[in-house]
């Protein structure tokens, strides 16, 4: 690094520094990667949205870091590391042509020495020549059974690799699919798979149903508590809806205290069940603070259920779960609505 690169890179960081202080955010070091790069302008498209971010709201708060990151910064990092699997598979499949290539040529050779040897025992006299013939053929086939053993046990080594090519390729796939906070589907599984799973109910015929969940006043809790409490909130709801959902469901994290469950094969009634089950799991918790065993009350979740209908679009079947969980925060929220039953009463135990 020359003494120009240094100085840069020091004054990009300083910026970095001086722009997370500015937004009130930790700098956490995906937090300072995000402004490291917008202090040195190697993104222009994160650049022009943070621009039209900072025209409309003023600042970028952590939670729109993390969004900033997510859609600008996460899939660069994933497309270097699928550039560099793709490298190491192509220079695995050179390594492979070359090992066919000079197979070819033994067994050629091998090939050409057993004729050599055939016409040589047509001709042969006496005992002698034909034991020399023998010696000849036998000393070829050691040969080429011992470079037969170099290319198994090649082929033994790329086999390997090969393996750990396609591990490395599956964890990439799964984290680009992964909400990082929670470990549900990211919003990005989830538009796929609603988008298969209706294609699948219209073509069988097959009930799917869609949860649509919000977090209740979660503005106040982070205001109250902070923003890292909030995400150890984030967790726990993720961890409550993961043990609700079963088989073939997908629970994903929609978008900041958004989650939403496609059941596949389920009726209205069943789907009403488990999102009650988790507006349940989630209120049954006591939120402590670790660091201080202070209580901070607890949270509750306001849930809409709609299931499909024959023909309609993913986006539909959204809206119509939307407006449901709408309903729930109009009534009051903590409870669940669902078309059949839009007017759901609040259950016994709720906090307002
Ligand atoms: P309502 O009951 O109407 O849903 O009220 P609300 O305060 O939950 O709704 P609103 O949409 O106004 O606020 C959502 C808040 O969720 C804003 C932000 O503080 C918080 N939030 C969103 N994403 C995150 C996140 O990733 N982490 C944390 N800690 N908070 C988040
Ligand atoms: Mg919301
Ligand atoms: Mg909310």
């Amino acid at each position: 690094m020359d003494n120009d690169d240094l100085g840069r890179s020091i004054s990009y960081g300083e910026a970095a520094l001086a722009y997370l202080k500015g937004n009130q955010t930790p700098a956490y070091p995906r937090n300072y990667e995000l402004w490291y790069t917008y202090a040195a302008g190697f993104n222009r498209e994160l650049n022009r949205a943070i621009n039209e971010h900072l025209k409309r709201q003023g600042r970028v708060t952590p939670e729109a870091t993390e969004h900033f990151y997510e859609e600008f910064l996460s899939p660069v990092r994933l497309s270097d590391r699928v550039g560099e699997v793709s490298n190491q598979v192509s220079s695995e499949i050179g390594g492979l042509l070359g090992m066919l290539e000079s197979s070819g040529a033994n067994v050629r050779g091998y090939g050409e020495s057993l004729r050599d040897a055939a016409s040589g025992l047509s001709a042969a006299k006496s005992n002698n020549q034909i034991n020399k013939i023998v010696q000849h053929m036998l000393t070829a086939t050691n040969d080429m059974q011992s470079k037969n053993q170099d290319l198994e046990s090649q082929l033994a080594e790329s086999r390997s690799q090969i393996k750990e090519l396609q591990e490395s390729l599956e964890a990439i796939r799964y984290e680009s699919l992964t909400d990082q906070l929670t470990g549900l589907a990211n919003r990005k599984y989830f538009d796929e798979s609603l988008e298969l799973a209706t294609a699948a109910a219209k073509r069988r015929g097959e009930a799917l149903c869609l949860i649509m969940c919000d977090i209740d006043r979660f503005k106040d809790f982070n205001d109250t508590f902070g923003h890292q409490t909030g995400d150890q909130v984030l967790r726990l709801v993720g961890a409550a809806i993961k043990s609700a959902v079963q088989g073939r469901d997908i629970a994903a994290r929609y978008g900041g205290e958004e989650f939403a469950i496609i059941l596949p094969d389920t009726s209205l009634g069943a789907a009403v069940t488990v999102a009650e089950h988790i507006r349940e799991a989630v209120m049954a918790k006591e939120l402590i603070k670790r660091s201080t065993g202070e209580s901070l009350g607890r949270i509750t979740m306001s849930c809409g259920v709609a299931a499909y209908r024959e023909g309609e679009t993913a986006e539909s079947l959204i809206e119509r779960a939307d407006a449901c969980l709408y309903t729930s925060k109009r009534k009051g929220r903590n409870r669940v609505t669902d078309e059949a039953n839009p007017t759901v009463a609040a259950r016994r135990s709720q906090v307002a």
